[in-house]
């Protein structure tokens, strides 16, 4: 017989840590925890596979299940010597979710189940505290009515609102036993308005229907968007746990809270979290009554203080990790509910890697596989420039809970953050979140809430996706109907609107109106660095490189640990005010000699450039791409031209002068406008096309001009010896775009190969090393990449168009219907964003196996956007790429990811996770 129900406590348990597949984390720890002797109330757990059973089944639980959990609550009933439903003294439960991946707030916990008309009495009797005992049932009632009956807790919220409002109640706690006891009258009203049933007294019935809803929780809307969100499987299923419940509400000597062994923000080694006196469960995070800061429990209660601590401390110790726990305290005894490796930032995952590291809790190749690639993102960007703050009002303070600046305009609701966010960037503005806000915070640039502390939710859902955010600000009121909010700053009081620009800084709390400047993140303090140090061990000599097309970028690239260029787009460097006059001039040009003409301006600007590439990259390479986009991307828009000239007859002389301006770049005056418009719309109609993608552009420039890669390779190599006579080392790789035949590719480098050599020789460098290589993003050059190779002495592999020409999906229109792709579950993800190792991935490996087999020395990059994205990074060490190279900030991810994946696999494997 399957074993469906694990029992805990009383210094021993069923389960273990090991068995969170089983167990969910929760349970897992709640096992591990009572295993080391931990204070723990007992109980038992539901594993996972029952959720799944559950779904599948029609919603309904085999009998033997039931059956183990009966056996499961009489070993419980003895252990904690009182009886669920016993009229004189009830055993009182928790019904707790908890699946295999923390989802903090997404799904349900039921408290004090096990109260009914009766059995209340009994805890009164028995506690002699009835203020305790109705406080208990009352929210028995509301919980299980929302979560288990489904009820609007809107109802329940007003109910208990009115009677603080009635009797002039500032605290909850200020409600006397009469008041809950009114309230409670209210509630089963309530209950039975809406079911049209009376509130269920049998509390085995009780029981089986909370645990039903806990396993219903695990499709609430905001659990499957959380999933989503964390790439969690729908199939992990949530365990239940069934557990005795403590009493953080009994009065002044009880407590309820939540901690962390480090600051999960900043990762400083310091005891963290907060704690509320006389009170239960959610109360702490809901922000009803602000919280204490947990440094204060020393001075309530110093022998509680010292064994929370103590027991943290080991907790800590034995599991390697940061614990983020949940305690409560009844009567002056502490009772721990919950440990689990703490969430954190980005900055903070660095942090207690590196320190965890030094204080011998682990080795380098845990610490390195402790932060996720992505999270280094968070310590990349950038901060606000101080200087452009102070042209900002400051308008209030509030409690730091997740670092990183945020600008962004404001938007009061979820869904109003969710389309404004097409628009530019959101800065949340909420009173409180709640776990249905995840969508409005997943598009958000920042949070800020009037209300909560660090433990609220809008904070750690905030931490831990890494978004800026600030708690607490209670100078801000909000009016959630008319989207303003009034902030009182000294003596005025000002008013913001949805729209208004803001800027918040989660590292400090402070909030400002209008749009703060921000400074660049800085790649060289010793935690980052040390922690940069520690993954570069473990990649071994597979490079990452950055795509770079001015030398500004290539520096910051170099400070970001760039190990050379994989990719600079000449063409980028056109588009400046001084060349595009003549880079336009050269596509216009009717003759090879007007061509060679214009290509003769570009090429001192051209040189310049590439020198100061590899003045940056000194002994790193440096890969140029010759000129790749259509031709009509650098001339006036056919759609301008033809509207202008259906305007010219009517024109205004400030119409005509805007025109002037427009066409400066071709000869354009007031008296010529009437010839020069129709002349250039039929040359700029010429280089019409009906699919650019696919049209005359990559090397095919280069065919029908030769002039214009030779132009580039002039360029590119006396670039290559003015620097080299400065002493510095230039490793120049030429990369000709977009070949499907090596025949292309053979036209392309004689030309270049012909300048390369005369120039060098001219200069008596004839020994200076260069590759000519080609960029493969055509999916025939893929497949003949043995061919190809004979000509191509690296290969780099373009993933924008090699995607879009292998799916045949081009990336600019795919945004249109990704929607419907996703939310269909078509793809597993964006195929411009996270490689396709299926199929895409397919024509690499191909390619990279076949090229090698002509050429085994060819060098093998990638250049695509996906050479920073870490399981794409992952993917290229794996098929035995030499490099990834990716846009500068993206860097030190794939550092890292490469890292991890030097350590989790070998590289003929390749792993295919997308
Ligand atoms: P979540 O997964 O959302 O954190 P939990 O199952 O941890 O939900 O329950 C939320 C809170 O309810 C806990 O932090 C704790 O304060 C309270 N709680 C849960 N079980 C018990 C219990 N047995 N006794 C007292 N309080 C409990
Ligand atoms: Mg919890
Ligand atoms: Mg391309």
């Amino acid at each position: 017989m399957s074993k469906y129900v694990y029992m805990f406590g009383g210094g021993t348990a069923d389960g273990d840590g090991t068995m969170k597949d089983t167990l969910g984390g929760k349970g897992s720890g709640l096992a591990e925890m009572s295993r080391a002797g931990v204070p723990v109330p007992p109980g038992f757990t539901i594993i996972t596979d029952v959720c799944n059973i559950f779904f599948d089944n029609e919603k309904k639980v085999p009998a033997e299940v039931d059956q183990q959990i009966w056996e499961a609550l009489e070993k419980l009933e003895k252990l904690a010597g009182k009886k669920l439903g016993d009229a004189s003294d009830p055993l009182l439960l928790s019904v707790r979710s908890g699946a295999k991946f923390s989802m903090p707030g997404m799904m349900n916990t039921i408290l004090n189940l096990g109260l009914n008309d009766e059995t209340v009495e009994g805890l009164v009797a028995k506690t002699g505290n009835p203020r305790f005992a109705y406080d208990c049932y009352r929210r028995f009632i509301q919980m299980f009515g929302e979560v288990a009956l489904g009820i609007d807790m809107v109802l329940f919220d007003e109910a208990f609102d009115a009677r603080k409002h009635k009797i002039k109640a500032k605290l909850d706690t200020d409600l006397t036993a009469d008041d809950l006891k009114a309230i409670i009258g209210e509630f089963k009203k309530i209950v039975k308005k809406v079911t049209k049933k009376d509130f269920p007294q049998d509390t085995r019935e009780q029981l089986l229907l909370s645990r039903n809803a806990v396993f219903m929780s695990w499709w609430a809307p905001k659990a499957s968007y959380y999933r989503k969100m964390e790439k969690i499987s729908d199939r992990l299923g949530t365990a239940c746990n069934i557990q005795t419940m403590v009493f953080g509400n009994m009065g002044e000597t009880s407590c309820t809270g939540v901690g962390f062994t480090r600051d999960p923000g900043s990762g400083e080694k310091i005891f963290y979290g907060e704690f509320l006196v006389n009170a239960q469960g959610e109360d702490v995070v809901a922000g009803i009554r602000t919280p204490q800061p947990i440094s204060e429990l020393e001075a309530w209660n110093a022998g509680v203080y010292q064994q929370l601590r103590s027991i943290t401390g080991n907790l800590e110790k034995h599991y390697k990790d940061m614990q983020d726990f949940e305690f409560t305290v009844q009567e002056g005894t502490l009772y721990m509910l919950q440990t689990r490796n703490g969430k954190r930032t980005g900055p903070a995952a660095v942090k207690v890697a590196v320190d965890m590291v030094e204080e011998k809790l682990i080795d380098e190749k845990t610490a390195v596989g402790r932060v996720a690639p992505a999270q280094l993102d968070q310590l990349l960007h950038p901060v606000f420039d101080v200087a452009s703050l102070r042209k900002l009002t400051k308008l209030a303070t509030g409690i730091d809970a997740s670092p990183g600046a945020a600008v962004g305009r404001l938007a009061f609701t979820s869904e109003d953050a969710v389309t404004m966010s097409e628009n530019g960037p959101v800065v949340l503005i909420r009173k409180e979140t709640t776990p249905d806000d995840i969508h409005g915070m997943d598009a958000s640039k920042g949070i800020l809430t009037a209300v909560g502390g660090k433990s609220s939710h809008a904070a750690v859902v905030a931490r831990g996706m890494g978004v800026p955010c600030v708690v607490g600000c209670g100078a801000v009121h909000i009016n959630e109907r008319a989207k303003t909010a009034t902030v009182k700053t000294g003596d005025k009081t000002l008013t913001i609107k949805e729209g208004d620009w803001v800027s918040i800084n989660g590292t400090t709390g402070d909030v400002y109106l209008g749009q703060a400047q921000t400074t660049d993140p800085d790649p060289h303090s010793p935690v980052f660095a040390k922690f940069m140090g520690m993954a570069d061990k473990f990649r071994g000599d597979f490079g990452v490189r950055a795509n770079a097309d001015i030398p500004r970028d290539a520096k910051a690239a170099r400070a970001f640990g760039a190990e050379g260029i994989g990719l600079c787009r000449t063409e980028h460097m056109f588009f400046a005010e001084d060349r595009l006059p003549h880079v336009q001039a050269m596509i216009l040009s009717e003759t090879e000699k007007d061509r060679r003409k214009a290509l003769a301006k570009l090429l001192p600007m051209q040189r310049k450039d590439f020198a100061g590439l590899f003045e940056a990259m000194d002994g790193y390479p440096v890969v140029i791409r010759t000129l790749d986009p259509p031709l009509h991307e650098f001339v006036p828009k056919r759609e301008e031209l033809m509207v202008d000239l259906a305007k010219l007859p009517n024109a205004d002389i400030k119409a005509k002068k805007e025109m002037v301006a427009r066409y400066k770049n071709f000869g354009a005056e007031v008296k010529n406008l009437k010839t020069l418009i129709p002349d250039l719309l039929k040359r700029v109609e010429g280089l019409h096309e009906f699919n650019p993608m696919l049209g005359h552009r990559g090397c095919r420039l280069g065919i029908t001009y030769p002039e214009i890669t030779e132009m580039q390779a002039r360029a590119i190599f006396e670039a290559v010896v003015q620097v080299a006579k400065k002493g510095k080392k230039v490793i120049p790789e030429v990369m000709i775009p977009l070949i499907g035949s090596v025949q292309e590719l053979e036209h392309q480098k004689a030309i270049v190969k012909r300048v390369a050599d005369e120039v060098l020789e001219k200069a008596g460098m004839k020994s200076q090393k260069y590759l000519i290589g080609t960029m493969i993003e055509i999916p025939r050059a893929a497949l003949l990449a043995a061919q190809v190779a004979r000509e191509a002495e690296f290969f780099s592999f373009g993933t924008n168009d090699l995607t879009q020409t292998t799916m045949g999906l081009s990336r600019d229109d795919y945004t249109k219907f990704s929607k419907d792709y996703e939310e269909k579950k078509i793809f597993k993800a964006d195929p411009f964003g996270v490689l396709d190792q299926e199929g895409v991935g397919m024509l690499i490996e191909w390619a990279v196996k076949n090229g090698r087999q002509t050429r085994p020395d060819l060098e093998v990059g990638i250049c695509g956007e996906h050479g920073g994205e870490p399981s794409s990074v992952m993917f290229c060490y794996r098929v035995g790429m030499d490099y990834v190279s990716c846009s500068p900030y993206r860097v030190p991810i794939a550092r890292l990811a490469a890292a991890q994946a030097a350590i989790s696999g070998d590289k003929s494997e390749a792993m295919r996770t997308a």
